[in-house]
């Protein structure tokens, strides 16, 4: 492990099988779909806004208070990640920038915070574990992060620092991306756009629709599964079971709210609703 043992301070549990170094973390063995690989509390949260080039806007002096109520090894430990791209905001105060390269939503669109061991992870368009906050309490909360799918052994471990924009084309989630937190994503899909841009559309265009007919669903859902995106087809498949329930086919809804529990379990959220 290079990582130093005070890097992991506010880390609740992680998976044994994983190697973490200073900019990237890796598997050690093959780990299945649905895993927990790390569970950590982040530490300097903030208020931020979104300015019109989608990069993020916090207060230099909210920043200055939060930081120091760091303990010194967190400040320590912090000053350890890494700056994307040598991303700069242009405030002229690296802790800010790093602040920015490394963050992650808390609260969509309010609150970002860093966790200072998951930020680790990759940022990818192809992402094989997402990150959810889970609030445990008033006041308190953590960074939950599971596996999409199964990883085999020696594979990067692969997030979206963006899932917003995820099925926005190659442009758009490059310019989200440098904007926000200065890295420039090298994944499958940012690198061979014409094949992967039409593909996302299709899904993204599925998912904005209200009552998308059966034929487009699995459509979306085999651009999805294509592109090595995993998190929208649980409501994929619940548009599908609602879909095939009002046509009173049994069978296939039944097939699809297997698939609906097996997504719940995968991404440890409580299954979808069962219809009468
Ligand atoms: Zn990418």
């Amino acid at each position: 492990m290079n990582l130093p043992q005070s890097d992991f301070f506010n880390v609740v549990y992680r998976h044994p099988n994983l190697l973490f170094h200073h900019d990237h973390i890796r598997a050690a063995t093959d780990i299945e779909a649905g895993e927990m690989v790390l569970i950590e509390v982040p530490v300097l949260k903030l208020r931020a806004t979104v300015s019109s080039n989608s990069s993020l806007v916090i207060d230099a002096q909210e920043f200055a208070a939060a930081w120091n109520l760091l303990s010194p090894d967190k400040q320590a430990a912090f000053r350890r990640l890494q700056l994307n791209n040598n991303f700069t905001s242009g405030v002229s105060n690296q802790e800010i920038d790093r602040w920015y390269s490394n963050c992650l939503a808390y609260l969509q669109g309010q609150l970002y915070a860093v966790p200072i061991v998951g930020c680790r992870f990759q940022q990818s368009c192809r992402p094989n574990i997402r990150s959810e906050l889970v609030k445990i309490g008033q006041n308190n909360s953590w960074f939950e992060f599971r596996t999409l799918c199964r990883i085999t052994q020696g594979t990067l471990l692969r997030m979206s620092y963006d899932v917003d924009g995820i099925l926005h084309p190659a442009q758009s989630r490059q310019n989200r991306l440098l904007a926000r937190k200065g890295v420039s994503c090298e994944c499958e899909s940012c690198s061979f756009p014409t094949r992967s841009d039409p593909k996302r559309g299709r899904a993204m265009g599925v998912l904005e629709t209200e009552h998308p007919a059966i034929s487009e669903i699995g459509a979306a859902l085999q651009a999805l599964h294509d592109e090595g995106v995993y998190h929208f087809d649980g409501s994929l498949y619940y548009d599908a079971y609602l879909e095939y329930h009002s046509n009173g086919d049994r069978s296939n809804g039944l097939l699809c709210y297997k698939h609906c529990l097996r997504i719940a379990e995968r991404d440890g959220v409580p299954p979808p609703a069962e219809l009468q």
